[in-house]
Order: structure tokens, then C-alpha cells, then sequence
């Protein structure tokens, strides 16, 4: 596989990062992920326009290459020939080659920035999203600034590896008794023909799946309501699913043991997959 780091297409045996870079160090770093389709790229202005609202958040400065990104991207996929999978971007503060807390002068010390693709074949006709996914509720004891795409993921991390640990495939936070998000998605029920997602704060990360998501649903007159809603209403709902630039849109049947509906994906979610498929590859790159 071939991956960018700082300027440079090399075999991923041959890139390297400082052991004091501030990502490594700290997780002092940003990501995107985008998905790729028929090698095209999805939803990328979304995921760009983000990303340099989590470096502006952060105090962190653009890459040199910031305005390149899209063709180092489309570069990866071609030499990679990813026809189905994902581009992986990261941008930490980089290294003055000491450790210490006081961010490092931007006048001297570059960000880091890093690309990879991961080739994921199927991804749009999954498997897990035919059979749906079970979840787990767990506390959200993350940090108060989940708006901003940090690689700080080892609680989610953890929440997958419990989930896993309950034999079911992911988790959803929970605070003060309302769904926050899941592990590495946003979260939804459906109750009759309402889509009932939480608002947009920084108690979550602002998806850019659910934003076209939503965009789409309205744009089909289906109802969607933005509210607080809790893990007890989630399991009464008719339906549930997660949506993600890496699993698009993932019903729920099963939430802490119990059983939506009859356990199979629902129809809300499986025409949101089918429509949200369709309509980002007519504005893929
Ligand atoms: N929420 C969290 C915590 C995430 O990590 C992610 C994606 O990684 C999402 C939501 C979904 O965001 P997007 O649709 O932009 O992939």
C-alpha cells in the first residue's frame, strides 16, 4: 500500500513520524474519514469543511498541503485502486522534538499530516447491515468537546470492546439518561414514521453521513425531529439505526437484550440506506 506522510507518496513500510510528535504523545490530532465508491469519493467537501473547523477549534494550523488534499486523496485511491473502502486523513500538531504540555511554536513546527486508504470490499452491499447490528448502552464519560474530531478514541474503543465482550457489535453513550451518539456514529430511532435524532452541540460530533442523511429524509418528506431522546424510548422505539461515513446507515434490532420490532432491520432505515447509497454517489468525486 502506498500512504502520504508530509509531502510524500511512500511504500507504507518506508513512512515515518517522529516518536514526539504531539499525536502520539497527547492525541493531540484531527481525522477524517471519507468513504469511497466506485473509487469516487463521498461527501468529501463535508469532511474537508470539518476538518478545518476541528484545526480552528484547536488552535492547530492548516497543513501546507491543505489545499491539495483532494488530489492526494484521489491520488491514494488510484495507485491503491480502491474501488470500494475508505481514505483515512489525520493532522496532529506536529513535534519540536521535546515533550511538553505548552503547545510547540507554529512558526517552527509543522503540523503532521497523514493519509492511508483501507480497501473494504462490500461495503455497500454489507452483510451486518442486512442482519442489523445490537448494541449496548454504556456511560458517556468522554470529554465535553465531542464536536471536534479528535483521535482521542480509546473510550470508544473500549465501548466496541465491551460490546463485543456482551456478544453484540457496538455501543451507545449515555448522559443524564439521553443517547448521546454511538461509539463511532450517530444515533437514531424511529417511532411510527418519525426519525428522531439528538441535536447538534458539542455533546456530539457533527456527522457528515447525518447531515445528508437528514437532507435526504426531508428531501423525501419523511418527518425528522431533532430532540433529546432517552436510552428507555430507544428501546420502545420501532426502529433504530447509526449512520457513518464507514457504515453509512446501520439498523439497530437490538438494544441492552431488547428486541426491536421483530428483530429484523426496519423499513425507515433500509430505505435510508438505499436512498442516502444512491443520491452521495451522484455527488461523489
Ligand atoms: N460520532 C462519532 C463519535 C464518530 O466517531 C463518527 C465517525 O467517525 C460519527 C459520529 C459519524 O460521523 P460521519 O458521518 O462524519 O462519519
Amino acid at each position: 500500500r502506498t500512504v502520504y506522510v508530509n509531502g510524500q507518496y511512500l511504500p507504507e513500510t518506508e513512512a515515518t513520524v517522529s516518536i514526539f510528535d504531539r499525536g502520539f504523545l497527547m492525541a493531540d490530532g484531527v481525522y477524517e474519514v471519507t468513504s469511497v465508491l466506485q473509487g469516487k469519493l463521498i461527501d468529501f467537501d463535508g469532511h474537508l469543511a470539518r476538518l478545518e473547523r476541528s484545526l480552528t477549534e484547536l488552535d492547530m494550523q492548516k497543513p501546507d498541503a491543505f489545499d491539495d488534499l483532494v488530489e492526494i486523496h484521489r491520488e491514494l485511491v488510484r495507485v491503491n485502486q480502491i474501488d470500494e473502502g475508505l481514505v483515512y486523513l489525520q493532522v496532529t500538531r506536529g513535534s519540536d522534538g521535546d515533550r511538553d504540555f505548552v503547545f510547540p511554536d507554529p512558526e517552527t513546527t509543522k503540523p503532521t499530516l497523514v493519509l492511508f486508504t483501507q480497501s473494504k470490499p462490500g461495503m455497500a452491499d454489507s452483510p451486518a447491515a442486512k442482519k442489523g447490528n445490537k448494541i449496548i448502552s454504556i456511560d458517556d464519560i468522554r470529554w465535553g468537546r465531542r464536536d471536534i474530531k479528535t483521535v482521542q478514541l480509546l473510550y470508544p474503543s473500549m465501548g466496541k470492546m465491551m460490546a463485543k465482550a456482551a456478544g453484540c457489535d457496538d455501543a451507545w453513550l449515555v448522559e443524564d439518561g439521553h443517547v448521546t451518539e454511538g461509539t463511532s456514529n450517530n444515533a437514531y430511532i424511529v417511532k411510527g414514521n418519525k426519525i428522531i435524532t439528538r441535536g447538534l452541540s458539542n455533546d456530539i460530533l457533527h456527522g457528515i453521513t447525518r447531515a445528508a442523511v437528514l437532507r435526504f429524509a426531508r428531501e423525501a418528506q419523511m418527518e425528522v425531529e431533532e430532540r433529546l431522546f432517552t436510552i428507555d424510548e430507544a428501546k420502545q422505539a420501532d426502529e433504530a439505526f447509526t449512520t457513518s461515513a464507514s457504515a453509512f446507515v446501520m439498523p439497530v434490532v437490538e438494544i441492552d437484550g431488547v428486541v426491536l420490532g421483530d428483530g429484523t432491520p426496519g423499513k425507515v432505515a433500509r430505505r435510508l440506506r438505499e436512498i442516502y447509497l444512491e443520491e452521495s454517489l451522484k455527488s461523489a468525486i
